[in-house]
This record gives C-alpha cells, sequence and structure tokens, in this order.
C-alpha cells in the first residue's frame, strides 16, 4: 500500500491514528512530519517495520 499523502509514492509503513480523521497509513518520512501535530499517534505497522529503519 502506498503513502496516503498526495504525490507521494513511498510504501507506507505507519499508521497515523488522528482523533478528529480517519486512520491514514503514510510512509516513514510523512510520519514523522505529521505525528508532530497534536493528537496524532503514529503507530508502526508491524508489517513493514522494517521500512523505519530505512530512512534514504
Ligand atoms: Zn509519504
Amino acid at each position: 500500500m502506498p503513502c496516503a499523502e498526495d504525490g507521494c509514492d513511498r510504501p507506507a509503513c505507519v499508521e497515523l491514528h488522528i482523533p478528529w480523521d480517519e486512520n491514514r497509513r503514510v510512509c516513514a518520512a510523512h510520519a514523522r512530519v505529521l505525528g508532530r501535530q497534536d493528537g496524532i499517534v503514529a503507530d508502526p505497522d508491524p508489517d513493514g517495520a522494517d521500512e523505519l529503519l530505512d530512512d534514504g
């Protein structure tokens, strides 16, 4: 599954829990950016945990 962010085709490896919106799965880079917002919890996807170590 690709990252949910527009224009991003990296593989999604993190699930973001967003209190005011549906959960979405994004790549590690987007998870880092979006995860800084208050209330958002970044939850590494067990299936893609290795991707977190690949920082590009
Ligand atoms: Zn992305």
